[in-house]
């Protein structure tokens, strides 16, 4: 019984030693990208900081979204649901100026979701993608308030002494719209779910639906003239430097997934496999072979990222896995 109960206890402290190991063996995020974060007082739970002349970012840690004061009333970029409760109090810290206009970068409802905070504002325009709007009727979500004012291609908000340029090139993340928002007077540029900077993209590229067009929209950021990049994430305050460091990130996994998925033979792997459990379970001898990749292409990823980007650790194998998908079916 002794022996039983001394065999119990090895096995859990090695579970949880194990458990333990796992989480402290990650790299911790690097000193530059924590140099270029904000800082967020936890107590009070969101910052609001101008980041050009009447443009804020506000941000829980997590998510960002952005208000550009005019002579007009506010004009807020997304409502984020983590701290829509906040954005109010937020914005008066700043401006006696009310939130006339809000506009929804895409539907997904971690970054609109807020506006069911907002639905006292009187006259609240909100404005979104038609394919947006459609989708949020359809959904009847009482978090995500149904825009007001719907547009397709392109629309130029004109508030005060401000021009807000909203534009969408192709549907990079989801697949209702998704917009980029600049003030080119300001150098001002926000897209959301790309990238945040300092940081490898969010799990499985930024949960892309549509790889091929996620591939292009670096050089469509690009081509904008701006020095303040907002991504909706983290509290990274980006420049052209972290989209063009992201963008060779995202090649180099393209180039490199690419690479060994067309030299591996996956006959060879799956053969290896059936040598030891036969041919019937042909799921997993397929996914010994998509493994092998994964693997392979990661130990070379890893080797050249992980002192450039956080997060390499984390999410590098589902961005991989993700890569995988689209070079071996769509490439
Ligand atoms: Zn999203």
């Amino acid at each position: 019984m002794k022996n039983v109960i001394t065999i119990v206890a090895i096995v859990a402290i090695s579970i949880s030693s194990y458990a333990q190991k796992t989480l402290e063996s990650y790299e911790p995020v690097l000193n530059s990208t924590l140099e270029k974060s904000i800082k967020v007082s936890y107590e009070k739970g969101y910052v609001i900081e101008e980041v050009k002349p009447n443009i804020y970012v506000l941000t829980d840690g997590i998510w960002q979204s952005a208000a550009i004061v005019t002579s007009d009333g506010v004009v807020l970029i997304d409502a984020p649901e983590s701290f829509g409760q906040k954005i109010e109090k937020a914005v008066k810290e700043v401006t006696n100026e009310p939130i006339r206009t809000l506009v929804y970068t895409h539907g997904h409802s971690d970054h609109i979701g807020g506006s069911q905070y907002l639905s006292n504002l009187k006259d609240l325009e909100i404005i979104s993608q038609t394919g947006v709007a459609d989708f949020l009727r359809e959904k009847n979500d009482s978090r995500r308030l149904i825009p007001t004012r719907t547009f397709e291609g392109a629309l130029v908000l004109k508030k005060g002494s401000k021009q807000i340029y909203l534009s969408n090139h192709m549907n990079y993340h989801s697949n209702e719209g998704d917009l980029f928002v600049s003030v080119p007077q300001d150098k001002f540029l926000m897209v959301i779910d790309v990238l945040a900077p300092g940081y490898v993209p969010f799990k499985n590229l930024d949960l892309s639906n549509n790889v091929h067009n996620y591939l292009k929209v670096f050089d469509q950021i690009l081509a904008y003239d701006f020095d303040v990049f907002i991504g909706g994430h983290l509290t990274g305050i980006g420049t052209k430097d972290d989209v063009l460091l992201n963008k060779a990130y995202v090649n180099d996994l393209y180039e490199t997934v690419k690479r060994i998925h067309s030299s591996t033979n996956m006959l060879e792997v799956m053969s290896a496999a059936a040598e030891k459990i036969g041919w019937n379970n042909k799921y997993l001898l397929f996914d010994t072979f998509l493994n092998k990749v994964i693997e392979d292409s990661y130990k070379e990823i890893k080797s050249r990222w992980i002192s450039q980007l956080a997060g390499v650790d984390v999410f590098t194998k589902s961005h991989i896995s993700t890569m995988l998908n689209y070079v071996r079916w769509d490439d």
